[in-house]
C-alpha cells in the first residue's frame, strides 16, 4: 500500500489503489483487495459521465478529467476494490504497473498475464472472495 502510494509520490497510505483487510484477526490472516479486471466491469457501468473504459488487456482506466466524483463506481466494485483520493474526491483504481509486486517482502503479490475469466458477476466474484478468505485462513494471501 505504502509502495502504490509512493508510486504517486506520496508518504502515506492516501494515494493507494490496494488494500489489506483482516478476515477476522491475525490468526486469520489477510487479504489483498486491488481490482481484480472484471471481464464485464460493472463499475464502467454506473458511471454516468462515461468516464471509466476498460482496457483491452484488462482493468480499467478512470478519465479524471471527465469524472464528477458520484462514488457510483466504487459502490458498484464487487471487491470494494475502487479506493477514494479525498483530496480530489476521485476515484482511485489500481493500474496494473506491477510497482507493488517489486516490494513485497513476502513474494505474496505478482504481476503475472492470465486467462481472462468469463464469471464476472457480483456473484462469481463474492466466490472467488470467499475462497481467498478460505485461503487466507489457511495462511495463504494471494
Ligand atoms: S468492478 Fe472492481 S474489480 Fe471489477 S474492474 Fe471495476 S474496479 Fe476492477
Ligand atoms: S466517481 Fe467518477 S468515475 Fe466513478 S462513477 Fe462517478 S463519475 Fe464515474
Amino acid at each position: 500500500m505504502f509502495a502504490c502510494s509512493r508510486r504517486t509520490g506520496n508518504a502515506g497510505l492516501e494515494k493507494s489503489c490496494i488494500g489489506v483487510r483482516s478476515v477476522g484477526g491475525m490468526e486469520r490472516g489477510f487479504v489483498v483487495v486491488v481490482c481484480r479486471a472484471c471481464e464485464d466491469p460493472p463499475c464502467a457501468k454506473v458511471c454516468p459521465v462515461d468516464a471509466i473504459t476498460v482496457r483491452e488487456e484488462g482493468g480499467v482506466r478512470i478519465d479524471l478529467n471527465k469524472c464528477i466524483g458520484c462514488k457510483n463506481c466504487q459502490d458498484a466494485c464487487p471487491l470494494g476494490a475502487i479506493f477514494w483520493d479525498k483530496e480530489s474526491n476521485k476515484p482511485l483504481v489500481c493500474v496494473y504497473c506491477g510497482y507493488c509486486a517489486q516490494y513485497c517482502p513476502h513474494n505474496v503479490l505478482a504481476l503475472e498475464k492470465t486467462e481472462v475469466s468469463t464469471g464476472s458477476t457480483k456473484e462469481a466474484s463474492k466466490e472467488e472472495e470467499k475462497e481467498e478468505e478460505k485461503e487466507a485462513a489457511k495462511g495463504v494471501t494471494a
